[in-house]
């Protein structure tokens, strides 16, 4: 079998704690640091794409508000229903 990549092999997110991220919906420090993350991530729209609709954490840089808001003002599609299993999150690992 090939050795394909998938992208988030490359998440800048990997080696950080997954609680900063889920945190970043309610507090500001979180945001900043996750959101300092996501902006320097090479896979952050591929991460966008497939997260837009994750009601919790950042992902691609914005919170879940900020993805509805891109989901109805950029896509042009309302906001879709909860996922209860989101690829990146099992890639995260817990220091
Ligand atoms: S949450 Fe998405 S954009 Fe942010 S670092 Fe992880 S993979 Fe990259």
């Amino acid at each position: 079998m090939p050795n394909r990549e998938r992208w988030w092999d490359r998440a800048n997110c990997k080696e950080e704690d997954v609680e900063l991220f889920f945190e970043a919906d309610l507090l500001a420090a979180p945001r900043r640091e996750a959101r300092r993350i996501c902006e320097a991530c090479s896979v952050r729209q591929a991460c966008l794409d497939e997260h837009v609709d994750i009601p919790f954490g950042m992902y691609g840089g914005l919170t879940w508000t900020e993805r509805r808001v891109y989901s109805e003002t950029v896509l042009g599609k309302p906001v879709g229903k909860w996922t209860l299993f989101p690829t990146g999150i099992s890639n995260r690992r817990k220091k």
